[in-house]
This record gives C-alpha cells, sequence and structure tokens, in this order.
C-alpha cells in the first residue's frame, strides 16, 4: 500500500501541512499522509539537499528521522498504519512539535504552515514614545498625525473620513525607522506587529505569501493596530522586467502580490496601519506606492547638528558623564552619523571609560571612541573630511546666492551640508512660490546660472574646481540645450524646433535630419548660454564675496540654513544688474 509520489509533490505537501511523519532512508523517503480517508504512506525518492529538507522539516515542525544505510528493524510506523489508533498519535506529536517550534500557535490544529512570525507586542509595550526618538522632528510630526489615527478612530470612522494606511519610511539604515515606528505604537498605545521583508522570502513557494495571509489575518483581530515591514524591498522590489527562466522570482512575486491582495482587501477603516521602512525606495514596486498603499512618504533622514545633540542626550541617559564632556562638540564632529552610529559611539565611549577603570566618561573617551568608530563607518564613506565639508558648504551657498539674485527658480528656503542618504553631500532646496506652468528664457538663463553658482563659488574660493559639480552641470547643459532645440528660444538659431518629442509622459525626444552646419551652431550655441550663464553666476558672487564668506560660516556651523534666519542672510545680496 506504498503510494509512490514525486520529490516535487513531498515537497508541496510538507508545505501544505498534510506530511505527518518521514523517515529519510538513502535512497528513499517514507512519509505519512493525511488525506481525506486518514493517513496514508507514500514514498519518494530523494532530489536534492537532505540538509535543506531536514531545514524545513523542522520548520514546518514535522515529526522525522534519518535513518542510515543499514536496515533497521520493520519500521515502528508502517505497523502502525496498518490499524492501530494512529492519527490520534499523530496530531499529538504534531502538537507538541508545534508547541516547542513557533511558540506562537494558540488553536489547536494549527500547524505553523506559514503561519507569520510577527512578534507581537501589545498595548503600550513596546514601550518606545517619541521621547526616544531624537533629531527627526519633521518625520515625527508626519507620524503624530498617525498616531492620532489609531487612537481616536472611531472619532475619524463616526466622520467617514478615510484613514491612510500605509506610510512607508524612507531613510538611510540606522536613522531610526524601526524606533519611529515602535514610537508611533507605544503613543498610541496599540499593538505592534513587526516583520521583516527578507523574513518572507522564503526559499519554497508559498510560504511568503501564507505568511502575509496569516499575518493580516491576526492584525485584524487585534484593530487598531499596526503592522510594521521592515525592509519592505526585499519583497517589494519591483516584479521582475527580465523573467528569469525558472521562475527563480516566484517566492518573493508571490508574497508581493499577496501583499498587495491584503493591503487592498482591508479596506480604509479596518484600524490596521501599515508602516513600511526602506533604505532604496527607487527599487520599490510601483504599485506599491499606489493611493491607498503606501501612498504616504515620510523621510527620516540623517540628523544635522542639533538632532545629533539631542540623539546624543538620549544616549547618555543613564551613563556616568563626566564633567568635561561636551556633548555638543560631540555633535559637531560627527557630522554624518546617524543616530545608530551616535548610539553605539556613547557605547564605545562608556566602554573605553570602563577599561580605564574611571569614574564617568571622559572627553577623551568619546574622542578615541569617535576614532574607531570612524574607521568602521571608512566604507560607507559619508563623513566628509574637513576640506570637503568646507568645498560643499561654499558651493551650496554659491547656489543658493545666485538662485536668491536671478528670477526662475523660486525662493531658496533651505541649504544643508549634512550628507543625504542618496548620495548627495549637500544640497539647496528652491522652492517654487506659485504653481508655475510657462518659464521665460530669462527664467531659464536664471535657473542655469543657479546651476552653476556651485562650481563658479569653488573656483573663487578656492581657486580649482572638484568633481562635485557634475550632476549640475549634466542638469546645466540639459537645460541650456533644451532651450534651443525644443523651446526655440535661440538668437540665431531662432524658433525652429530640431527636437521631435517622441511622449509627453515617456519623455525623450529625437533629433530631426540636421545639417552638420546646424549640428555645429547648435553645439556653438549651447556653449555660449553655459558660457553666459557662468559669467552671471560670477559677477554676483564677486560682488558679494563677504557674504558669500559669512554665510558660508554660519552654515559650517550649524550645518542647515533655513527660515527667516536664511532669508534675512540671502536679503542682504546685492544684485548686479539692476
Ligand atoms: P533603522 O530602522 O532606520 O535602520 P533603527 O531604528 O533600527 O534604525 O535604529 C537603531 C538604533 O539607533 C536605535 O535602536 C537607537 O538606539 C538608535 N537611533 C537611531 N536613530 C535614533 C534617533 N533618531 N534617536 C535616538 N536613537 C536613535
Ligand atoms: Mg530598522
Ligand atoms: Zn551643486
Amino acid at each position: 500500500m506504498l503510494n509512490s509520489t514525486s520529490y516535487l509533490d513531498f515537497l508541496s505537501k510538507i508545505l501544505a501541512d498534510q506530511v505527518r511523519q518521514v523517515t529519510i532512508a538513502n535512497n528513499s523517503i517514507e512519509y505519512t499522509v493525511t488525506t481525506a480517508n486518514g493517513l496514508e504512506v507514500c514514498q519518494t525518492t530523494p532530489d536534492g539537499d537532505t540538509e535543506a529538507l531536514i531545514q524545513l522539516l523542522q520548520k514546518q515542525g514535522v515529526n522525522f528521522k534519518v535513518e542510515n544505510s543499514h536496515p533497521t528493524s520493520p519500521n515502528p510506523w508502517a505497523t502502525v498504519v496498518l490499524g492501530l489508533a494512529f492519527p490520534a498519535l499523530a496530531l499529538a506529536s504534531a502538537w507538541l512539535l508545534q508547541k516547542q517550534g513557533d511558540g506562537d500557535s494558540n488553536s489547536f490544529g494549527a500547524y505553523g504552515v506559514g503561519k507569520s512570525k510577527a512578534k507581537v507586542y501589545t498595548q503600550g509595550q513596546t514601550g518606545i514614545t517619541f521621547k526616544d526618538v531624537a533629531g527627526v522632528t519633521e518625520a515625527k510630526q508626519e507620524l503624530q498625525e498617525v498616531v492620532d489615527f489609531l487612537k481616536n478612530d472611531q472619532k475619524y470612522r463616526n466622520l467617514g473620513a478615510k484613514i491612510p494606511q500605509g506610510v512607508l519610511l524612507v531613510g538611510p539604515p540606522g536613522t531610526g525607522k524601526t524606533l519611529l515606528a515602535k514610537a508611533v505604537a507605544g503613543e498610541a498605545g496599540v499593538p505592534f506587529f513587526s516583520i521583516s521583508g527578507s523574513e518572507f522570502v522564503e526559499v519554497f513557494v508559498g510560504v511568503g505569501a501564507a505568511r502575509v495571509r496569516d499575518l493580516f489575518a491576526k492584525a485584524k483581530r487585534q484593530a487598531p493596530c499596526i503592522i510594521f515591514i521592515d525592509e519592505l524591498d526585499a519583497i517589494g522590489k519591483a516584479r521582475s522586467s527580465n523573467p528569469q527562466i525558472g521562475g527563480g522570482n516566484d517566492e518573493r512575486e508571490q508574497t508581493l502580490n499577496q501583499l498587495l491582495v491584503e493591503m487592498d482587501g482591508f479596506g480604509s477603516n479596518s484600524g490596521v496601519i501599515l508602516i513600511g521602512a526602506t533604505n532604496r525606495p527607487e527599487v520599490l514596486d510601483a504599485a506599491l506606492r499606489r493611493p491607498g498603499r503606501f501612498d504616504r512618504q515620510v523621510t527620516v533622514d540623517r540628523p544635522d547638528k542639533l538632532g545629533r545633540v539631542a540623539i546624543l542626550n538620549v544616549h547618555v541617559q543613564g551613563v556616568k558623564i563626566g564633567a568635561d564632556v561636551q556633548l555638543e562638540a560631540v555633535a559637531t564632529q560627527t557630522a554624518g552619523f546617524s543616530g545608530a552610529d551616535l548610539a553605539n559611539l556613547v557605547n564605545e565611549a562608556a566602554l573605553l571609560a570602563a577599561r580605564y577603570d574611571r569614574q564617568a566618561v571622559e572627553m577623551t573617551d568619546f574622542n578615541a571612541a569617535f576614532e574607531r568608530v570612524v574607521a568602521g563607518l571608512e566604507n560607507r564613506a559619508r563623513v566628509l573630511n574637513p576640506i570637503e565639508k568646507k568645498t560643499v558648504a561654499y558651493h551650496e551657498v554659491g547656489h543658493a546666492l545666485v538662485g536668491a539674485l536671478t528670477p526662475g527658480g523660486g525662493k531658496v528656503s533651505k541649504i544643508s551640508i549634512v550628507p543625504r542618504g542618496m548620495g548627495a553631500l549637500g544640497y539647496t532646496l528652491q522652492l517654487p512660490e506659485e504653481d508655475r506652468f510657462l518659464l521665460d528664457s530669462t527664467e531659464i538663463a536664471g535657473q542655469i546660472a543657479t546651476l552653476l553658482g556651485g562650481r563658479v563659488a569653488e573656483e573663487l574660493v578656492f581657486g580649482r574646481i572638484s568633481t562635485g559639480a557634475a550632476d549640475d552641470i549634466q542638469k546645466a547643459t540639459d537645460l541650456a540645450e533644451k532651450a534651443i532645440t525644443q523651446y526655440g528660444m535661440n538668437q540665431v538659431l531662432g524658433p525652429v524646433a530640431f527636437d521631435r518629442t517622441t511622449s509627453q509622459f515617456l519623455g525623450g525626444s529625437n533629433r530631426r535630419q540636421i545639417s552638420d552646419q546646424v549640428a555645429q551652431q547648435i553645439d556653438q550655441q549651447v556653449k555660449a548660454s553655459i558660457d553666459q550663464a557662468y559669467q552671471v553666476a560670477k559677477d554676483i558672487l564677486i560682488s558679494n564675496r563677504d557674504l558669500l564668506e559669512s554665510i558660508t560660516q554660519q552654515l559650517l556651523d550649524q550645518e542647515v540654513l533655513e527660515g527667516d534666519e536664511l532669508k534675512n542672510l540671502l536679503a542682504q545680496a546685492q544684485a548686479v544688474y539692476a
């Protein structure tokens, strides 16, 4: 009565939680499965890695034994199948295994296939509130709203307001995304389900999807609550544009699809709010970002100097700090550190102090710890050396000053030299004061000059230039070319479109058939408008040389300039062309 089955069939039955007992011999595997008619004994031929099989069996909580080559006495299970009270026995043993395995089963008969491993912290138990998260003021403000949704969900429900259900926290590692998600749960006093995207991605197709289903089922029973999916990119990567043969991505895609299904399924008023975290938002599947899914994005960036002081203050709680320690000085030194780096720094300093048997952690310990931590960070290379920092500061202030004095770019609202996660070493933010649909040619020229302002500042101040302007130069050149070839703004070439735009939405354009002569003219004119804009930027910065100096000093000191402070500084700039 031994049913011969394929190995694949065997695996899928394990995943479907139908397999009860497995005996692995050298060339044969015997197992019992539950069927509609009770238990059945089957046999299959091993095809693949026994180690992997064993891991799977352990994970699924299936009773198994491995037999060595020497034949054993008659298989005890075979005899059981011949008639006795085996079903009860099998259930009992599976139950026991389940008990010690998953630790999360609360219903009899739940064998843990794809049972989500989400840890449940009940009411308030994350024990973390916004007080524990320092220096990410904007993110906290945005999340405060989510706290309110969770706390007063009845109020919103009564009004018929739609509560957002997916918030995506985006930022480099160690900036406090996990901490923030926990703090939201803590502030709202709701349960917190947490799972990491990478945990979903299993070797065996189907497990991830089952986990997602289970996680949402559990969460819905405990609403209002938070589901936190860390490393969302591990499941949420854009679905394969190059379909892999053999379906190497099957598992991830199934999991992702299930996630989408669940998100759409629970409607906006279920009281379940999803928080996802990623440091690679650009790889996420577009479907995840649609309205009703992760449609809110909260940026969690590396802290500026004030933020770092605040974070250091959080982490020195409970650490004995000597009188000579100036956290502000530590913060000045640590531009580019994330919250986790700072926490690590404090701990390293405390360890060093302990090694020297000190009564309290002293400034020398912080300095020594800094060196250690930086050495460890070197590969991540986000800590600027003082010369780079200065270069970046002058560069950004150059953009800001030219931007303030030329039309087209909007108001300069922020300058920052805190290295950003996605590669920028500093940035200048210009915000349009109103919606703009048309730009005139002076505004385009102003934008080009503003883009070049960074490079010009470097040249003026240091007499040498750096690679930092590459992106600006690219953009400036693109803009100058477009003005000529698409907008017909050039005096010499006139209102002729040399580019045929292929699609407004897909972007892209191709050049019409043009003569070599015209091609040459276009090149010359692009170069001329760049040169002209460069000169404008140069004139502006030369006449405002002192202001460039003083704003840069202030920026180096504070790392971020914004609001009224910045407005007043830039208001001192002297226009060159009245
Ligand atoms: P992420 O999830 O963004 O990678 P975590 O939330 O896991 O970062 O942060 C790791 C640790 O670093 C936290 O447990 C905390 O000790 C510290 N940390 C990070 N950011 C902050 C912050 N803004 N305020 C206080 N501590 C922080
Ligand atoms: Mg995290
Ligand atoms: Zn720049």
